[in-house]
């Protein structure tokens, strides 16, 4: 007891020296024209990039400002550093008549109204390509963990269940050599299709809207480039044939809850899905009672319907369920290129450049 609470005490110690040392370093910060809230601390070296160019004021909290707060600290703000936890739907985005950019710490903007603010003339920043390998690693890790219930393995360990070798003990679904449907055929579902290669899986995919109107249309062009041996397929045949399903799609109002109770109903009993996109885009009541009712073998979830999941939330309960708390590109490394490249969207318009990766590229600037 006394060596957790001094362990807690010297984690609270640190936590405050950090902070000490962020003030220390924003008290440097540029007397210039250009002012950024960011919404919460970011790797320090790019946090002083920053602060050399810009006026900064840091939301210095693991939890995010409250909507208000938000919108008091952006309102004298030209750029925000956001997260995908800060909403700027379109009435915040108009109650901010000076902002010129938002960079969101993310490849997905569904948490900012691109339209309104493309109309506002706000430019919008994000990370695409550098979390691509990272969110597909933890994809494929949340497929393996469901197929062969490595978290609930553990559960039963530490829960003092072994007591034996069985030969019905835990058993699971092979991935090797089984279908996996990959819905969203981008950069993080191609990464995904790379990684089930190595494991001798067959890759079926549902062409994006914009890449291939018509499945004819999509094999010529996989075919064309050589890229992989994976296969189009409508979305029902892609459910109906695929042994796990994996989610790579933004969340837009085509995609919201593009899986729910028909769907899942196509899919195989044995079938796993695994979502590592955004929780909305299942239905996840339905989802809920498709693992109930054994419809449905099991899921791996990065994202969930709200963020966090509620502790009494049906999907919590469910032991075929693996679940992470949104961690797809939380890798050491891959935060810290996230936090240059949103530097770097934010200092493009400071020197008068749309952001080099923009999610509204119609946009026309204030
Ligand atoms: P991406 O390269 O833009 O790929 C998205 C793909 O989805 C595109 O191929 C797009 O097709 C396709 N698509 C869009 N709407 C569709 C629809 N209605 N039906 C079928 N396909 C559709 O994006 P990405 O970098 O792979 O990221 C994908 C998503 O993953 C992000 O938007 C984000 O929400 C999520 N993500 C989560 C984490 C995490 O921490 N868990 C980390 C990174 C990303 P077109 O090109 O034809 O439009």
């Amino acid at each position: 007891m006394m060596g957790e609470s001094r362990t807690g005490m010297k984690k609270q110690e640190r936590k405050r020296v950090a902070r000490v040392k962020r003030r220390g370093l924003l008290e440097r910060s540029a007397d210039a024209d250009f002012r950024v809230f960011v919404t919460r601390p970011i790797a320090e070296p790019q946090l002083r990039r920053l602060a050399a160019m810009a006026r900064v004021d840091l939301w210095d909290d693991e939890m995010p400002p409250p909507q208000e707060e938000l919108l008091a600290r952006a309102r004298p703000a030209d750029g925000v550093l956001s997260m995908v936890t800060d909403r700027f739907d379109g009435a915040a985005i108009r109650a901010l008549p000076r902002l010129r950019v938002i960079s969101n710490l993310a490849v997905g903007v569904d948490n900012i109204d691109l339209s309104a603010a493309t109309r506002a003339g706000v430019a919008v920043g994000h990370t695409p390509g550098i979390l691509t390998e990272a969110t597909a690693d933890l994809a494929f890790g949340l497929l393996m963990a469901a197929a062969r219930r490595i978290a609930e393995g553990d559960r039963y360990v530490r829960g003092g269940r072994w007591r034996t070798w069985g030969p019905k003990v835990m058993l699971g679904r092979d991935v090797h050599g089984a279908t996996l449907g990959i819905i969203g055929w981008g950069a993080i579902g191609q990464a995904m299709a790379r990684r089930a290669a190595g494991f001798g899986m067959r890759v079926l995919y549902l062409p994006g809207p914009s890449a291939a109107r018509s499945l004819r249309g999509a094999r010529a062009r996989a075919a064309g480039a050589g890229s992989s041996k994976a296969e189009p397929r409508s979305l029902r045949s892609l459910l109906v044939e695929s042994d796990f399903v994996s989610l790579h799609v933004p969340l837009t109002t085509a995609t919201h809850h593009m899986i729910g109770a028909a769907e899942l109903a196509a899919m195989k009993r044995t079938a796993i899905l695994v979502n590592t996109a955004r929780g909305a885009i299942v239905d996840s009541q339905a989802l809920a009672a498709a693992l109930r009712a054994g419809r449905l073998a099991g899921a791996g979830l990065d994202v969930t319907d709200p963020e966090p999941i509620g502790k009494d939330d049906p999907l919590i309960e469910s032991p075929n369920v693996v679940i992470t708390p949104h961690i797809g590109s939380a890798s050491h490394a891959t935060r810290l290129r996230m936090a240059e490249l949103a530097v770097d969207n934010l200092i493009d318009v400071f020197e008068g450049r749309r952001p080099r990766h923009c999610a509204n590229p119609a946009v026309r600037m204030r």
